[in-house]
Formats: C-alpha cells, sequence, structure tokens
C-alpha cells in the first residue's frame, strides 16, 4: 500500500474539461457552502498570513497573528519598526519563524515607501503577480494567494490539496508543473474572483477534512461519485466523524 492510501499509484489519467472543472465545484459547493476564506480584517492582514502559512497548518498562523495584532504591529509601518528578531519571536508558532521574518521584512521592502498597498493592489493581475515572484522567499502560491485573495483579483491558487485531488482522481498527473495546473483552471473557468476564491477554499476543506495525505475518507466524501471506475485495489479509509 502506498503511503498515500492508493494501493496502486496514479496511473488513472482522464481527461480533464470545463464540465469536470465546473461539476468539481458544484458538488463541493452544494456539500460544503460557502467558506468565507481567507480569514484577515486587512489585506496587509491577508498578504501576511500568507506568508505565514507556508508550510504550516492555519491554526499556528492564527496565533503568530494574534500575537502581531497584540504587539500593535499588523500593519506595514508597524511592522516596518520591528527588528527581524523581535519579528521573529512574535511569528514564532508559525514555524521556520526566523525565515518567515526574513520574508516579511523583505516583503515590506517591496512596497512602496508610505507603506501603502493601495498602489500594487491597483496593480493588473499579472504585473502583481510577476513583481511579487521577484521577492525572496515568494512562490506561485504565496504570490497567488495575495493577488486573489488581498488584491482581489481572478487567478487560481493551485496548493497541496488541489494537486492531491485532481491527480487522484486521475485527471492530472501529480507531477504536473504548477503554471500548466493552473492554466487549466484558467483556460476552462470564467475569469470570476469570487468562484476562484470560493473554489480554492473548498478544495482545502476537502483536503483537511476527506482528502488527507495517508488515509483518504472516499465513503464520506462529497466528490466520492466522481472517482474513476473501476479503481484498482482502492482503498476506502474508515469512515470517521469529521472535527470543524
Ligand atoms: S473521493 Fe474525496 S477523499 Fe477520495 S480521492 Fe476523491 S477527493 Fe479524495
Amino acid at each position: 500500500m502506498a503511503k498515500d492510501g492508493f494501493s496502486n499509484g496514479l496511473k488513472v489519467q482522464r481527461r480533464i474539461s470545463a464540465k469536470i472543472l465546473r461539476r468539481v465545484f458544484e458538488i463541493l459547493d452544494d456539500a460544503l457552502g460557502p467558506q468565507h476564506w481567507w480569514p484577515g480584517e486587512t489585506p496587509f492582514e491577508v498578504a501576511v498570513g500568507a506568508i505565514l502559512t507556508q508550510s504550516t497548518a492555519w491554526s499556528n498562523v492564527e496565533k503568530a497573528i494574534g500575537n502581531l495584532r497584540r504587539a500593535g504591529a499588523l500593519s506595514p509601518k508597524a511592522l516596518n519598526r520591528l527588528s527581524e528578531g523581535r519579528l521573529a519571536q512574535l511569528i514564532r508558532p508559525s514555524g521556520y519563524f526566523r525565515q518567515k521574518a526574513r520574508k516579511l521584512k523583505n516583503f515590506l521592502r517591496f512596497l512602496p515607501r508610505n507603506g501603502s498597498l493601495q498602489k500594487i493592489m491597483n496593480m493588473p493581475a499579472q504585473e502583481l503577480r510577476r513583481e511579487l515572484l521577484e521577492v525572496k522567499g515568494i512562490g506561485p502560491e504565496t504570490a497567488d494567494s495575495i493577488v486573489l485573495y488581498a488584491a482581489g483579483r481572478p487567478v487560481f491558487v493551485i496548493d497541496a490539496y488541489t494537486r492531491r485531488i485532481f491527480s487522484r482522481h486521475g485527471w492530472v498527473d501529480e507531477r504536473i508543473s504548477y503554471d500548466d495546473f493552473q492554466a487549466l483552471f484558467h483556460r476552462n473557468l470564467p475569469e470570476n474572483t469570487a468562484m476562484f476564491n470560493q473554489y480554492h477554499a473548498l478544495l482545502v476543506r476537502t483536503g483537511k477534512d476527506y482528502c488527507t495525505r495517508t488515509a483518504p475518507r472516499c465513503s464520506a466524501c462529497p466528490l466520492e461519485s466522481l472517482l474513476p471506475v473501476p479503481w484498482p485495489d482502492f482503498q476506502v479509509a474508515e469512515k470517521r466523524p469529521i472535527k470543524h
């Protein structure tokens, strides 16, 4: 048995289409409802969260953001005043805190001198994305999270959950590049910020609650009806109650 819970790997390849991408969205939207994601009171807080969430669970990010809030440091100017060492201490719960403190400082240097996000948030989406990717420590997933959730522009965020769900169903190879995977969504779905926002949030929820890395709970998952048939040696994990 492979460690992802599927005994024969990801050999099934099926054609992905606009119809499939819409169907996945409709099923999850009906089953799970509005997700109200991404949490954050300001675009800056959303951007900080997008950087802090790299390689850690959101619950840890919440603790780090709580520390920043209590220290009165959730604005570009206030964060700028903190030393990198003090910043690292405040965001310690998010893990990799020294690297993340450096990334946050790099992001602050990217902002205009007055710290206002307005100018960058008004940039065309692809230009903003390109500029963010120039910031050391910001990769495609973080850049796209900032463009979609902080700037409100229609780019689709690809993350590990999306990759896992779509490759387990045989619609993409798990090694597909970030850009190629994202292009499938952009080519086949309308450019709609609200939909991209909700779609990504639904995939995150599905990945957390059902399509876990080692024990997928397909029999309880809304997407079970879209699994390929037959799936050789397919293993359905034991049904367990979901914690929300
Ligand atoms: S049915 Fe759900 S848990 Fe199973 S592979 Fe699909 S998304 Fe993952």
